[in-house]
Order: C-alpha cells, then structure tokens, then sequence
C-alpha cells in the first residue's frame, strides 16, 4: 500500500507521463521518493518478528487445569488465533511449538526466539490460585538469574524487556476493560521458579525483549468460562495484539 502526501492522489494521467519523459523534474523525484518509502515501510510492522510461545509441555510439567481444559489448550488456541491476527498486520510470526501437546523446554523456547531474531518472545500461560483472584498478569525479568550454570539475561534484555512489559501492560488493560481484570505487572521475583533462579528459565536464555503473560486464573471457574468463550478468546487475541502493537511501536 502506498503511503505519502495527499496531494499524491491528484497526480493525473498526464502528469504522470511528463513526469517519466523527465519535463517535470520534481514529480519525479517525489514519486521515486514515494516509492522508495512504501517499499521501505509496508505496513508498519512488516518484517518484525514476534515469537509466541504458548507454554507448556516443558520441563517444568503440563502447567496448570481447570474444570473443563487445561492451560496447554488454553495458550495453544489463544497463540494460534495470535499468530493469523498478527500475520495480517504485516508481522513475521515465528512459533515456539506446532503441535498442542509437543514436549519444548523453557531453554530450547527461548533458543528459537533468539535464532529467529524475534522483537519480543510474548509467552502466554495460565495462573492457578487457591482463591477467587481473577485476571491477568505481566512478568518480566528485573535482574539475572542463574540455571543449568547460565548467567542471564543479559543488562540489555532486562531493559529492553521492562520497557516492553511497561508498554503492554496499559494497553492490555485499556483493551480489557470491563472484561478481565489486570493483577499487575511483576517482576519475575514474583514466581516460585524466579524467586529460586533470580529469573525464570526463558528470561535467563532469552537474548531478544520477553514478557511472560499469565492470561487468566484457570482455577477460577469465572475465568474459565470466559477464556473459552468465543468471545473471551477474542477479547484476549484483541489485547494482546495491543499490547505488541503499544511495545513495538517505538
Ligand atoms: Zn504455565
């Protein structure tokens, strides 16, 4: 698609062709310039890469159930139904997994954003609590951690990465609003396994920006029913889909 001034669009056919016989010098110019930034620009996130990782099976286990599915479904429909929204944006959309049930450790997930040089690993999961909490929440990482004798992620990444959670989280919560409510934006100190390694696994591996969002708690029932409604699931590909349109904008 074609992008520029206004007055493009009251170019006739007759300027158009003194234009190529060289008499009028400037219109040239303007529509080589013209050209050259819309092959340049495209839509305006062609070319970035996001990598969604929808969690689990891994190393860590099959995550979390509910009453009626299980956080591996739950990620899996939701990344899926991502991944078609943003290719049609223009985005390159590189995927951590391409079966539901396929077994891919936090470290080898990470290693498959990097390769592909992704603009943001987003990795979707599912919370349980013992009460009624409701919501979702964004995690970055805040420091390095340590696991399998690797020290990471890099200073860059954390900056990069909180900057990133920092955009999302708003535009999230902006796009859910009267839907779901937002449980904070977290430092990945506020897991089990964060707290233990200073980071989680595919913070501490990732070398590209990576939020982890936990979409909805799965053991709460209102949750669930939302999530797996048509219109939960779109409101939640919609949110998302804001929240990586606000972080890459910049
Ligand atoms: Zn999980």
């Amino acid at each position: 698609m074609l992008t520029g001034p206004n007055s493009f669009r009251y170019l006739n056919g007759d300027d158009l062709e003194s234009a190529m016989r060289g008499k009028l010098p400037w219109l040239t110019l303007s529509i080589l310039s013209l050209t050259q930034s819309a092959m340049a620009q495209g839509t305006p996130y062609e070319h970035r890469v996001v990598c969604i990782d929808p969690g689990h099976p891994s190393e860590v286990g099959l995550g979390t159930h509910g009453k009626r599915t299980s956080e591996i479904e739950v990620a899996y429909r939701v990344a899926t139904s991502l991944a078609a929204r943003l290719r049609a944006e223009g985005f390159v959309v590189v995927m951590t997994k391409h079966d539901m049930m396929e077994k891919v450790t936090n470290r080898r997930r990470a290693e498959i954003a990097n390769a592909a040089g992704a603009s943001l690993l987003l990795r979707l999961h599912c919370d349980a609590a013992a009460s009624t909490l409701s919501g979702f929440a964004l995690y970055y990482p805040s420091q390095p951690g340590v696991t399998h004798g690797v020290r990471g992620p890099a200073q860059d990444v954390i900056r990069s990465s909180a900057k990133a959670a920092k955009l999302m989280y708003p535009a999230m919560t902006k796009s859910l609003e009267g839907k779901l409510p937002s449980q904070g934006l977290k430092s990945d100190l506020a897991t089990a396994i964060g707290k233990k390694q200073g980071a989680l696994t595919g913070s501490i591996f990732s070398k590209v920006p990576t939020v982890l969002v936990e979409m909805v708690v799965l053991t709460n029932p209102k949750d669930e029913d939302w999530i797996l409604s048509d219109e939960g699931q779109q409101a939640m590909v919609s949110a998302l889909d804001a929240g990586i349109r606000a972080a890459l904008e910049h």
